[in-house]
């Protein structure tokens, strides 16, 4: 089968392998359609998890099972099915312990252009197929499933780091889809007022019609001085980060009051060490926990996200601003993403 791999950092190219082999607790699924990450782009240009070599990239998409395991109960050849980014192994003592992304060592729950061949291939494998996949439900377009890969669920797995509470005032760093994802799911929260930070007009357009409240940009100078002059000087109860880097962090203690807390969900690229500041911090003492997460994938998440979707509650489609048709263009939506044009949020491949 044909896919579009990492042949090595910083470089990208169309590879020939064998159809991946079905585990007895395995499906083999022929995707239906496809989209790129920011994750990808970390992934192949900052080599952000180390050296990676002809390993079929992508860890977002959806399709139908062309082969189950012997061992698998809930999904037949023919099923139409989601699937999360995370796929972790359910019968590991972390997954039992609560944290089923950790399943086999840290982050070893993200398999999918990780551990293994990703989804940008003729056919991917997916590991615990009951555990994993999803049915899709009729009314979710395969384009639309797609966000319920990863987008979707890291962006909600923000808010619930964060622990957003009724009448919380957010402030969400970044408003790439993750961010926006941030932005929805702190407004199904309850939140009273939400902080978006970005600069590009698609993303602060969509940000508002998410729930955003104000928009603040980091290139106007630093975001803590902006949320504290827009606050008070109280700054916010929480914060979810979902872009900058490693130096993020300084703003938002600064921005953050204290006991509140700051989920990241940002995929830190560069950089050795994030940085706290001391002071703002409370010298040690001033209860404002950092805390950030790997989504958790699953079946039971993505059955609960995409009837949040099936029942018209959260609209995914805002997100998809390019669309390509076939499977050869998920080249074309790779590099897009790397190229991030200031109209772009998302695009998706639909085969
Ligand atoms: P995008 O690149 O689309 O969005 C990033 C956002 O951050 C944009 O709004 C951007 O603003 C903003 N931003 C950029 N630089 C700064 C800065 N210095 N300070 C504050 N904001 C800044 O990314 P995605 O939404 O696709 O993904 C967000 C992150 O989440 C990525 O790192 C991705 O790898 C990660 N991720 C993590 C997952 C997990 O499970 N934890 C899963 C999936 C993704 P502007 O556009 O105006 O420049
Ligand atoms: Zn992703």
């Amino acid at each position: 089968m044909k896919g579009f791999a990492m042949l090595r950092i910083g470089e990208t190219g169309w590879i020939e392998k064998d159809r991946p082999a079905c585990g007895p607790n395995d499906a083999i699924v022929q995707p239906l359609a496809l989209s790129p990450c920011t994750s990808d782009i970390h992934t192949v240009w900052e080599g952000a998890i180390g050296e990676r070599e002809n390993m079929i990239l992508g860890h977002e998409g959806c399709g139908v099972v062309v082969e189950v395991g012997s061992a698998v109960k809930d999904f037949k050849v023919g099923d139409r099915i989601m699937v999360a980014a995370i796929t972790p192994d359910w019968m590991s003592v972390e997954a039992q312990a609560g944290f089923p992304m950790h399943s086999g060592g840290m982050l070893a729950g993200w398999k999918f252009s990780n551990f293994k061949d990703g989804v940008f291939g003729e056919y991917f494998h997916v590991n615990d197929a009951d555990g994993n996949l999803a049915l899709l439900p009729d009314n979710i377009s395969p384009a639309e499933a797609c966000m319920l890969s990863d987008m979707v669920p890291t962006g909600f797995h923000g808010v619930e780091l964060a622990n957003v509470q009724f009448g919380d005032t957010v402030l969400v760093i970044g408003i790439g889809p993750v961010g926006l994802m941030a932005v929805a799911g702190a407004n199904f929260r309850g939140a009273s007022r939400i902080i978006g930070v970005g600069t590009r007009p698609n993303c602060i357009e969509v940000a508002k019609a998410y729930g955003a409240t104000d928009i603040v940009s980091y290139k106007d100078g630093d975001i803590a001085d902006q949320v504290l002059e827009m606050t008070n000087n109280k700054g916010v109860d929480k914060i979810i980060i979902a872009g900058g880097d490693v130096d993020t962090f300084e703003t938002a203690v600064r921005a953050l009051k204290p006991g509140g807390i700051i989920g990241n969900v940002n995929y830190l690229g560069g950089g050795a060490y994030i940085k706290i500041p001391r002071v703002e911090w409370g010298v040690g003492m001033g209860h404002k926990t950092i805390t950030g997460g790997l989504m958790p994938g699953g079946r039971n998440r993505l059955e609960k996200l995409g009837a949040l979707v099936a029942s018209g509650r959260l609209d995914v489609s805002l997100l998809l601003t390019h669309r390509f048709e076939g499977f050869e263009k998920v080249e074309d939506a790779l590099y897009l993403m790397k190229d991030k044009p200031g109209d772009l949020i998302k695009p998706v491949v639909v085969l």
